[in-house]
């Protein structure tokens, strides 16, 4: 299956063809849509058929592996039959949103230098757990922070590199946030330049500046270690 969302993320339909549809869901042999999976949910939206119906999509999901992205119809909704040629299109206004709550999750970890632990996107507010126990930023120092980094709107370049271009540049793997995981072959890395680089296959904006304006609501204790760090965006 063609992920097109990886290479653009900006991609609100494409044409495919049904390559399977039965209870378990639907898949096409090549997708917009992002499925469930590293804390961003994954999209909705719909497949219009050749003679104007449509299939309502709740929600796209991982399949069997890292290629592979099952589609979710609605309760009811009418199943296509393989083969049919259909075009699918995501709920372009929501998937946006979590481009810009998402790649802001990736500022708040370049302003809380501490290790991650989890994380978890949504439409109107986010949040990133941290293995941070001295706490040494408050909520306003945090959004001041972000707010800056946003409104300076440095480019996000998604790319690939291989393990062996890993390998041979050390000092990569020393300023990124997340140590890359390797074997795969290649490994996707997300570059906010000057700002952040860590390995991820989500989707994002293109430069800081999408995000709009944010605020950052509190900073929870979860634990002797762990602070969870809120955030909501205030623009639209
Ligand atoms: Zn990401």
């Amino acid at each position: 299956m063609e992920l097109l969302f990886r290479d653009d993320a900006y991609l609100r339909s494409c044409a495919a063809t049904v390559t399977q549809a039965d209870e378990d869901g639907i898949r096409l042999d090549r997708t917009v849509f992002y499925p469930t999976g590293g804390g961003q949910p994954g999209d909705s939206g719909s497949l219009i058929l050749a003679d104007g119906g449509s299939v309502a999509i709740q929600e796209a999901r991982k399949g069997t592996d890292h290629e592979d992205v099952v589609h979710i119809p609605a309760p009811g909704a009418p199943l296509p039959n393989v083969g049919d040629k259909v075009t699918a299109e995501i709920d372009w206004e929501r998937r946006y949103r979590h481009m810009r709550m998402h790649t802001c999750l990736h500022v708040l970890s370049a302003i809380v230098k501490a290790p991650v632990t989890g994380g978890q996107v949504t439409e109107t507010k986010s949040r990133l757990d941290f293995n941070w126990p001295e706490a040494d930023l408050t909520k306003e120092a945090i959004a001041e922070g972000l707010n800056r980094l946003i409104a300076e709107n440095h480019a996000v370049v998604p790319r690939w590199i291989t393990d062996q271009e890993l390998e041979a540049q050390p000092d990569l793997v020393r300023t990124m946030s997340v140590k890359p995981p390797t074997g795969a072959g290649h490994v996707r890395l997300l570059d906010i330049e000057g700002v952040d680089l860590q390995p991820c296959g989500g989707t994002h904006v293109g430069a800081t500046g999408e995000i709009g304006a944010v605020d950052v609501t509190k900073i929870e204790n979860k634990g002797r270690q762990n602070r969870r760090v809120n955030v909501v965006l205030l623009e639209p």
